[in-house]
């Protein structure tokens, strides 16, 4: 490897010093993300004998110290640390998530419109075998092809997305987790705490990495960043200049309801992606990751607080309830076209009201009044989360908000009790999706050995997908 010759790119000219050879330390590839993307890149190299060296960083913790405060009941609300647990460390935002592995195309990214449905289902259903041999096969694998919800929801005005969803729970995703890493680890080596700052080509061929723990080059650079690396795949690109697209973001709130009321369709199918179409602005709401008997949790992207939501397993571990975002897809075009801005705006509205997550009783929020702690001591449904009792009209507008009651009403026809006044809703949830980086059909960009992978590429927004184009670019370097 040339480490000698820095190319000068657009900000190049202010870090004029070639690398030292002495300090910098030399790879093959190397992964910066140890997500689902990277995981699995990394699993399948070392699978089929990678001869080359291997380096994967993440700016996370480890999979054993990976705790989120709150999770450990050390605080009741997000204290913001710095990386946060629940999205950064080995494993990414999939470590402490419901691990529901969603096979399809109809949602969970568009993975399918770069390499084709075939391969993107074929590494899907590959990536679910994987699992199954790493610990999973005992998880059941639920099909929306086997019942009649489809039928039911179309009698509503309601359409029910297909799907096989292999739901894995936090604490069987987590064995199967530590399991990966042990395969991999006698071949692959990882760096955690190490966040990778910025990136320079070098004149021979090959990346200059700059991180907070030193220097590294490599051949072949695979940014696996997900979500909480938007900003920096986003600054990687405009260095280099490949063009991004602009994506949409999904606005909503975290529905949290006794568990019954949704029990005879998670029996069913798990997970329902469901999509309504409002009457009053033909605006798409739609359902998603739903927990049956989950806790509605935090998170932290880029500093912003927002809700989220898991589920375990392990029946010990259930709680009464049962939890689901309702989204409202909002896309910008001209003269402002920064989707994730907008989303962010909102989330930074709530989070200066509530201090973090705000949450209210549906009854509340149709009475045009705020919840306060009175009002949910009468509370029949016991939250999960510790959130501020406020009012949600405050901060999601009102459009947003018209189009997610309605929605609620719909959901009651197929599921009676979603519209009850102690019907929970937690805000705001945002679903923010990274600009678009335009790569082939092995996860390149524009710069030759310069990959995109996983939730970071904007191509991919679930655990199914991110993993499959990990698996994807690992055979391309296998080929090559
Ligand atoms: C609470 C929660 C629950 C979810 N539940 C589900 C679910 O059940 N099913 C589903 O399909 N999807 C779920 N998702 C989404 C899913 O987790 C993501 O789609 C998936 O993790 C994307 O994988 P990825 O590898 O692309 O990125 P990520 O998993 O986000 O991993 C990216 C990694 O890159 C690291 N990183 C970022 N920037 C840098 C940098 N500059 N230097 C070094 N490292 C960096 C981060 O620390 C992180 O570990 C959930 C997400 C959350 C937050």
């Amino acid at each position: 490897m040339n480490a000698t010759k820095l190319i000068k790119t657009k900000d190049a000219a202010a870090n004029n010093d070639a690398p030292n050879k002495a300090t910098t330390k030399d790879y093959d590839v190397i992964i910066v993300g140890a997500g689902a993307g990277g995981v699995f890149a990394s699993y399948e190299l070392c699978k089929n004998g990678y001869k080359g060296k291997v380096l994967v960083i993440d700016r996370g913790a480890p999979l054993e110290r990976r705790n989120c405060p709150i999770k450990l009941g050390k605080t009741p609300k997000c204290i913001r640390c710095n990386p946060c647990h629940i999205m950064n460390g080995y494993g990414g935002a999939g470590t402490l998530s419901d691990g529901k592995y969603n096979i399809t195309t109809e949602f969970g990214g568009d993975l399918h419109k770069v390499v084709g449905y075939d391969k993107a289902m074929e590494m899907m259903e590959y990536v679910d075998s994987v699992l199954c041999s790493m610990g999973g096969s005992e998880a059941r694998l639920y099909s929306t092809a086997d019942t009649d919800l489809k039928t039911k929801c179309l009698q509503n005005n309601l359409h029910l997305l297909s799907a096989k969803v292999r739901h894995l729970g936090t604490d069987r995703n987590i064995k199967i987790l530590h399991n990966m890493y042990d395969y991999v680890t006698p071949q692959i080596e990882f760096e955690f705490y190490t966040a990778c700052e910025t990136i320079d080509l070098l004149g021979g061929g090959g990346f200059l990495l700059h991180t907070n723990k030193g220097d590294y080059t490599c051949e072949k650079l695979v940014m696996a960043t997900g979500r909480s690396g938007s900003k920096w795949i986003g600054g990687v690109c405009s260095k280099f200049d490949i063009p991004q697209e602009k994506n949409r973001v999904d606005i909503g709130v975290r529905v949290e309801l006794p568990a019954e009321v949704f029990k005879a369709i998670t029996d069913d199918v798990y997970e329902s992606k469901i999509v309504y179409k409002t009457d009053r602005y033909n605006d798409m709401v739609r359902t998603f990751c739903m927990n049956p008997y989950g806790h509605v949790v935090s998170e932290n992207t880029n500093g912003i607080i927002t809700v989220n939501g898991h589920s375990y397993a392990d029946p010990k571990l259930h709680s009464e309830n049962t939890n689901f975002a309702l989204l409202v897809t909002n896309k910008f075009t001209e003269p402002f076209d920064d989707s994730n801005e907008y989303g962010e705006s909102i989330a930074r509205l709530s989070n200066m009201l509530g201090g973090g997550v705000l949450l209210q009783r549906f009854g509340d929020l149709e009475k045009g009044r705020r919840s306060s702690a009175r009002r949910m001591e009468k509370c029949f449904t016991r939250p999960t989360l510790e959130a501020t009792p406020g009012d949600l009209s405050l901060v999601i507008p009102k459009r947003q908000l018209d189009s997610i009651i309605e929605m609620i009403y719909a959901l009651d026809k197929i599921a009676p009790g979603t519209a009850n006044e102690d019907t929970l809703l937690y805000g705001v949830e945002v679903k923010f999706y990274n600009s678009k980086v335009p790569v082939d059909e092995n996860m390149q960009t524009k710069i030759p050995n310069l990959y995109a992978i996983g939730d970071g590429s904007g191509l991919t927004h679930s655990l199914s997908q991110a993993s499959a184009s990990g698996v994807i670019l690992a055979r391309h370097i296998m080929d090559k």
